[in-house]
């Protein structure tokens, strides 16, 4: 489920060149091998040594946004309020987001701000300080009169919701920013939290796009992973969403969490398409700082991971999208398969990709206003004091540079496995291929890019580690940051 961020220092600690992590990784996956959550993570430069460099050690490497969190300033927040100041833009697309803090228990992997305790009542006091927060957005000069083109519900566990806070969420929403022009609406759920009824509901008030965070239908793996739900619920609730029809059904799976073997891997793919949604997702198990499993290690003084290492995890990866291709769907990013790519779309991911603004209201979240982002303070009571005040609760932001901008745009859309030149050269004034010669030429050297006409394409291999490869794109002074 998609989030904030906690990040811990690692200042003057040395970031492994990407040629190190390259030729270590072309080594090691050569043999043949076994097997947001959307989130808002990234890269985290952690010191690699080399005997340990494929083994899964504690930090993040998925990049996410661009440039890196440790950049972003409470010195650049009033950046922001002129940017609402500001007349709309005549044609950046809008979205919503609303960020539900609440789970009914904490993964052992989770490093997201989340709050396993709170009742009704207090939840309630949450949901109408966001919808103040709408209020204040819905006001500005910027954003007052725009629609979304689409609207994103992410944790957390939005299903933790109640129907009628739900119900009274949403129509609260809509009355700030009509969803009538919306594309996508889509709607993270934990498989335990939803009975029939809070499905027909989430219809009914215009969910397009449910996701279901299944993980794995092992249920052995749920336990000791620490999932509050277990296979049972998962089928349940996919057998509910496929009979109410949801416009797309998106089913998220973890390769390689604790406990993970090619077996249960293999049952899990298999799994997952029998159940024939319409997307899947699946990420490799990492371990940001500040999760149960980091904090164990830590204590006995561990290194690496007890989860499976960087190279067992990709051949995972790389076999379920063979399996999932053999069983019709088609791969369409570096961590996604579709059964029907010229329908199955995902607005919010794509949109954002190429520079929308993101209106993100609630504790901890991000947004992007005309190329400065933003972030929200991270703990609840902060953020409950600030709205009191009527303030916005805009803790830290950073105003991007054209280049900036043009290097993010770069970076998360070749994600999806290519990108057009032209789209940067009409854009950016500016041909990726001139920008970056020397990166690029290494990766099209060792099989990952390539360069087809007005394609950069990315190959199966370079799809499977493509985040490692990112921070090569990254101006210079974001290569080495500290990342908080
Ligand atoms: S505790 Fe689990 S369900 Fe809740 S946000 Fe974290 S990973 Fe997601």
């Amino acid at each position: 489920m998609v989030s904030e961020n906690e990040r811990l220092s690692t200042q003057g600690e040395a970031f492994p060149s990407v040629d190190r992590i390259l030729m270590s990784s072309t080594e090691k996956t050569s043999s043949p091998q076994s097997h947001q959550h959307l989130g808002v993570i990234e890269k985290l430069q952690v010191p690699l040594k080399p005997d340990t460099i494929e083994q899964t050690e504690v930090g993040n490497y998925f990049v996410a946004n661009y440039p890196p969190f440790s950049f972003w300033k409470e010195e650049h927040v009033g950046a922001v309020f002129d940017r609402l100041a500001s007349p709309p833009p005549p044609s950046t697309p809008l979205g919503v987001y609303f960020h539900i803090p609440f789970c009914r228990k904490r993964c052992h992997f989770c490093y997201f701000r989340v709050y396993t305790d709170k009742n009704a009542a207090q939840i309630n006091a949450y949901l109408d300080e966001g919808i103040r927060e709408y209020e204040l957005y819905a006001r500005s000069p910027y954003l007052a009169g725009r629609k979304p083109q689409f609207v994103y519900f992410g944790g957390g566990t939005p299903s933790y919701l109640s129907i009628e806070q739900l119900q009274s969420l949403t129509s609260r929403m809509k009355a700030c920013f009509p969803w009538d022009e919306a594309e996508e609406v889509a709607f993270e759920a934990e498989p335990g939290t939803l009975t029939e009824k809070k499905l027909e509901a989430l219809r009914e008030v215009g969910v397009t796009r449910l996701s279901l965070g299944i993980e794995s239908f092992d249920d052995h793996l749920l336990e000791v992973n620490g999932r509050a739900h277990r296979s049972k619920e998962a089928f349940r609730a996919i057998s509910f969403a496929q009979t109410l029809g949801f416009d797309q059904l998106n089913i998220d799976l973890i390769a390689g969490m604790m406990d993970e073997t090619p077996e249960n891997w293999e049952r899990t793919v298999h799994t997952a398409i029998e159940q024939n949604p319409d997307c899947v997702t699946i990420y490799q198990m990492e371990i940001p700082y500040n999760t149960t499993i980091y904090r164990e290690m830590k204590d006995v003084g561990q290194v690496s991971a007890p989860v499976a290492d960087w190279p067992t995890k990709r051949a995972w990866v790389s076999w379920a999208f063979s399996e999932f291709e053999k069983a019709g769907y088609t791969v369409n990013s570096a961590y996604t398969v579709v059964k029907n790519p010229e329908k199955t779309r995902f607005v919010y991911r794509d949109s954002l990709w190429a520079g929308a603004d993101l209106l993100s209201a609630g504790v901890a979240s991000f947004g992007h206003f005309g190329g400065i982002h933003y972030q929200n303070l991270a703990d609840l009571g902060p953020y409950i004091m600030e709205m009191n005040r009527g303030a916005y609760p805009i803790s830290r932001a950073y105003p991007t540079t054209e280049e900036e901008r043009f290097v993010r745009e770069f970076v998360l859309q070749i994600k999806l496995g290519y990108i057009s030149r032209q789209y940067f050269i009409n854009k950016y004034k500016l041909d990726p291929v001139e920008r970056f010669p020397d990166h690029l030429n290494d990766l099209i050297h060792r099989g990952f890019f390539s360069i087809d006409g007005d394609l950069i394409r990315v190959s199966r291999e370079g799809l499977l580690q493509i985040d490692w490869f990112l921070p090569g794109f990254f101006l210079p002074q974001h290569r080495n940051a500290r990342y908080t």
